[in-house]
């Protein structure tokens, strides 16, 4: 009986955030495949952060060959199917499309992409072996796209990998901070399964390595280390009231959203404060929950965003509003926020300022934070040797991810600040190319 309630909470959940790249059918991906011209110059291609072969892995599905494309996607991008659902392909293959610079519709390549490596995932193809072992080990730290990359990458090179994961699951933001209209958690985990299987890596789940004696263990254990950490929580506002119960991160919402969908509380009134994909994303999650009235609110006019316009479109087409222009000075309430107090601003000489008696109070019950996330500067600091910039971003020379400490690679979200899940894959290959070629060279 049990069960089947929660079957049937799963059921709503899945309707409630329906994809919204669904899986083609065959005869869909005949069609699309045919409209592709399999441009010579590719600038599909070129605006992969990875490097697909785009026209030939659309070719190969047009002649049947599945599993051709599929290895020509993983050859490039070692999570290519979840790169196919979580990509903003918008912006990136796309968008360079010579289709959409005619103003025709782009071909669909997220989705043909997810065509063919689903069903070399659910068909368990196998593309990819370890090589021998060579000797040599190496520590990666965070199981999420670049650290998985990474791993791939070592593996290929017959290293022994280890991934210290500090959560449950692996695939990091890909699971726990993608919309869930975007991908869903079973396709997220099946691709890293399909990849462990082939290429052999470790992963130790709940392992929380942060401490200069935790990482100084790695270093005497391990010929290199990888770090693949990430961002942190949500950064605080440091404005008054942000500690009240129902004023949460985005990052935070939307991974409560995706780990424990049936305890979600539906609010009447939810307030988003920011305007990047982040905001967009949180904003969308909580209309499609059911929640009457949501407001992304932005200190900057709508121009200014920095979220794509196609993920804000999103968001008003499931009711979101944006209110721009305005800056929170403080969430207000008894125990629990009752809505926000703003200050409007207006930009002069180029630079943003708050208009002097313009304060006014938004009532709402549910306040959402997405203006950035936070990095692990202490975790980072503990290492010595390794530097970063004013952001506190990781320095690494991008060609090799090797940073001012020898020993430590990094790649994704630590080196970039946040970018997207196919920066961090590439960024992850290009490490661990890095990795064996400082080892294959120093000793
Ligand atoms: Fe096909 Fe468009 Fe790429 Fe040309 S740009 S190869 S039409 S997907």
């Amino acid at each position: 009986m049990a069960e089947s309630k929660k079957l049937k909470h799963v059921q709503g959940f899945e309707k409630l955030f329906a994809q919204i790249k669904p899986l083609m059918s065959s005869s869909e991906a005949y069609y699309e495949s045919s409209r592709c011209l399999f441009c010579y110059d590719a600038p599909c291609t070129l605006a992969c952060p990875t490097g697909i072969d785009i026209p030939l892995f659309i070719r190969q599905i047009n002649n049947g060959n599945l599993t051709g494309a599929a290895k020509t996607i993983y050859e490039s991008n070692y999570l290519g199917n979840t790169c196919g659902k979580v990509c903003p392909t918008e912006v990136l293959c796309e968008g360079a499309c010579v289709f959409t610079k005619l103003n025709i519709q782009a071909i669909d390549i997220g989705r043909l992409q997810n065509f063919a490596t689903n069903e070399a995932i659910l068909t368990d193809q196998k593309f990819f072996n370890a090589a021998d072992f060579n000797g040599k080990s190496i520590a990666v730290i965070g199981a999420g796209p670049a650290g998985i990359a990474c791993a791939c990458e070592l593996r290929s090179a017959g290293y022994n990998v280890d991934i210290y994961e500090v959560r449950s699951n692996p695939s990091g933001l890909a699971l726990y901070g993608v919309a869930p209209y975007k991908i869903t958690n079973n396709e997220a985990l099946m691709e890293v399964d399909f990849l462990q299987k082939q290429f052999g890596f470790e992963i130790f789940y709940n392992k929380h390595i942060a401490s200069k004696k935790d990482l100084e263990k790695l270093e005497v254990k391990y010929d290199a280390v990888f770090l693949g950490i990430g961002l942190g929580k949500t950064a605080d506002l440091k404005i008054k009231g942000e500690d009240k119960t129902n004023c949460v991160g985005a990052t935070e919402f939307i991974e409560q959203i995706k780990t424990k969908p049936i305890k979600q509380e539906i609010a009447k009134a939810v307030i988003v404060l920011g305007g990047g994909n982040t905001a967009m994303d949180a904003a969308s999650e909580s209309a499609r929950l059911g929640t009457e009235k949501v407001i992304v609110a932005y200190r900057r006019s709508e121009s200014e965003m920095r979220a794509y316009e196609f993920e804000f479109e999103l968001a008003k087409v499931t009711g979101v509003s944006g209110m721009f222009n305005v800056a929170p000075i403080e969430i207000v309430g008894q125990n629990a926020a009752e809505g926000v107090r703003f200050i409007r601003t207006e930009t002069v000489n180029g630079k943003l300022r708050n208009i002097p008696g313009s304060e006014f109070i938004l009532d709402c019950d549910f306040v959402i934070k997405a203006t950035g996330q936070q990095k692990h500067t202490s975790m980072i600091a503990a290492i010595s040797g390794i530097d970063m910039d004013t952001s506190g971003r990781i320095l690494i020379n991008p060609n090799t991810g090797q940073t001012t400490n020898p020993k430590y690679f990094a790649g994704g979200d630590a080196t970039n600040g946040g970018a997207e899940v196919v920066n961090a894959v590439e960024e992850g290959k290009i490490a661990g190319k890095g990795i064996h070629a400082f080892l294959s060279t120093s000793q």
